[in-house]
């Protein structure tokens, strides 16, 4: 293996690195390299493989303590330590980052919502990168959605508490989304709800079981457990990687591109690794993440069935006292238990110890609060084998930041509203909490969750003054180098970020075709597009504003 060579070599196989595979291997001899597990077997939805059934019962996403042997550490999982309070540096939570052939596709919630219209402009004005617009991503979400199976469920397999939420929101005049997902023969068992293993059944279409699969059977090779470490640059030009494999250090070359897919923090960790930081400081810079707040309700009866069918089932974004949508999006309904610091630090707010309770306390649902739009940035420093992330989303007063805390105040007041006209007996937290209980209860939460979602540490822009790599995600001042997952988001978007990551890899996928390969796309490799596009207000609960 030390010496083989490949077109490209794939580092990292989420959702974006895993995407492009599958649309790359047809043309090129292409190595996929990924630090976690590939649990292999066809894909057989409604049913799922013997690996992934293994997994899916038995890993959770562990504690912040990875070496304790009293908690059921999860190992799909890298919990990388990240300072979110800025008024206390030592005080370390964490970031959870998928690490299995699959990446975060493989064990996320499916929740498939496409940036809002909004949020498009913001991409060129923050950075000055051309292309990236809602006309020109078009063909490429319709394009994911079609390989992914995205689609929205019929109400009748939402449960209970999912569909009182839909009418108490809108009789209070809040526009609401039934959630699209990529799921195909879903059996609603409820374990959507617990993101954070994989999917028992196969039903959730990850890059695992759709793009990776494609790939090796167009003769891509993977090899798993394999940890990039640092890239082989000669004459300013990417020409391979080294990994470690079972403490083995292994190099592999590459003769067109070298494609860094792990993930917002990851890849910035492996370009730090390799010294690029030092050329461009721009390199694990602008982390943004989405600290996600949960609201827990007791209900009258037990019949909520919050533990059962796909979750979350609707999205809507809070608005304000004057009806105007803020930078909160909204998921119900499934909430419980995540909301008790112990519990969210203990178990996250996923895994089977989560579903677990969910299936013991009948009477509960909830809603979880995302904040799409923090007003800080983060960073990601240190490398590959001695990683740290700076978010410090909480400030010097102790508080998260106003415009978050703001924020979240309206989002309680809004989510109380809803439940209690559903007849909901207890809200946690309440609207009429005192201010400065409310701050601290906010804060606690987010400092023990963390955040999910990270994205733009290696942002795509118009040079390298303000960014890391171009509108394609080759890195800017170096040949033979791409970026292409979560990390080169150029600005914020309101929406969880799946879909715009699998968009994204199509896109860099026929600039790889095309201009590193130098081959004519074949429509025969590829899905053709639908006959009636479906718009992203139709599919993704996007608003249309
Ligand atoms: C629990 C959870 C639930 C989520 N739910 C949703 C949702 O419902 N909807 C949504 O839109 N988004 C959701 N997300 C977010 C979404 O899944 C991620 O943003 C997305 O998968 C990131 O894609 P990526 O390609 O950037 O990275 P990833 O998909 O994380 O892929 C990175 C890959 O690189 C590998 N890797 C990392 N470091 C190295 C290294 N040094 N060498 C080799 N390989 C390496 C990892 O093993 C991994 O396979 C969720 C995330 C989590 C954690």
């Amino acid at each position: 293996m030390a010496e083989e060579v490949y077109d490209v070599i794939i580092c990292g196989a989420g959702s974006g690195g895993g995407f492009l595979s599958g649309e790359v291997a047809p043309y090129g001899s292409v190595l996929i390299l990924d630090a976690g597990p590939h649990l292999a077997g066809e894909a057989n939805h409604g049913f799922g493989s013997p690996a992934r059934r293994r997994a899916a019962t038995q890993i959770n996403l562990g504690n912040y303590h990875p070496d304790n042997p009293f908690f059921n550490r999860g190992n799909l999982f890298f919990s990388y330590p990240m300072y979110m309070i800025e008024a206390n540096p030592i005080n370390a939570s964490i970031a959870r980052e998928a690490r299995v052939v699959g990446g975060g596709s493989f064990i996320n919630v499916g929740a498939w919502i496409r940036p809002r219209s909004i949020d498009w402009p913001g991409f060129a004005e923050e950075t000055g990168v051309e292309g990236w617009t809602k006309a020109e991503f078009e063909p490429h979400f319709q394009k994911a959605e079609q390989i992914l199976h995205v689609h929205r469920d019929p109400r009748s397999v939402w449960n209970k508490a999912s569909i009182l939420y839909e009418q108490a929101a809108q009789s209070l005049g809040i526009p609401i989304y039934p959630v699209a997902s990529n799921r195909f023969r879903c059996i609603y068992c409820g374990h959507r709800l617990n993101a954070g293993m994989p999917c028992k059944y196969d039903a959730l279409m990850s890059t695992a079981i759709t793009q990776v699969p494609k790939a090796l059977s167009f003769g891509a090779e993977i090899v798993d457990n394999a940890t990039v470490v640092r890239i082989l640059i000669e004459n300013n030009r990417a020409v391979g990687v080294t990994y470690t494999r079972e403490r083995e250090a292994i190099t592999v070359r590459a003769r067109k591109l070298v494609v860094l897919a792990a993930g917002a923090i990851g890849t910035p960790l492996i370009m730090r690794s390799s010294g690029l930081h030092l050329i461009n400081d721009n390199v694990g810079r602008f982390l943004r993440a989405h600290p996600g707040v949960p609201l827990d309700v007791l209900l009258p009866g037990d019949d909520w069935n919050s533990d059962r069918g796909y979750q979350w089932n609707v999205s809507h974004y809070i608005h304000d006292e004057n009806g105007e949508p803020i930078d909160v999006l909204a998921f119900a309904s499934a909430a419980f238990p995540s909301n008790t610091p112990w519990v969210a630090a203990s178990i996250g707010f996923f895994g089977k110890p989560y579903k677990d309770l969910m299936r013991r306390f009948r009477q509960r649902a909830g809603v979880f609060l995302f904040e799409k739009k923090p007003s800080r940035f983060g960073r990601v420093v240190g490398t590959v084998e001695g990683p740290e992330v700076f978010y410090p989303v909480v400030d010097k007063s102790g508080f998260l930041e106003p415009k978050m805390l703001n924020d979240f105040h309206i989002s309680v007041r809004q989510a109380n509203e809803i439940f209690r006209r559903m007849g909901a007996i207890t809200t946690f937290p309440a609207a009429d909490t005192p201010p400065a209980i409310l701050n601290q209860l906010l804060t606690l939460f987010v400092t023990t969750t963390g955040a999910i979602h990270s994205q733009g540490t290696c942002r795509a822009g118009a040079s390298p003054a303000n960014s890391v790599c171009d509108t394609y995600g080759m890195v800017h001042g170096l040949d033979g180098l791409m970026c292409c997952d979560a990390s080169v988001i150029p600005h914020h978007i309101s929406s969880n970020p799946n879909s715009l990551i699998m968009a994204l890899a199509n896109r860099a996928s026929e600039f790889v075709i095309t201009q590193i390969l130098g081959r004519a796309i074949n429509p025969e490799f590829h899905v053709s597009l639908p006959q009636r596009p479906q718009s992203d207000e139709a599919l993704a609960g996007g608003v249309a504003v």
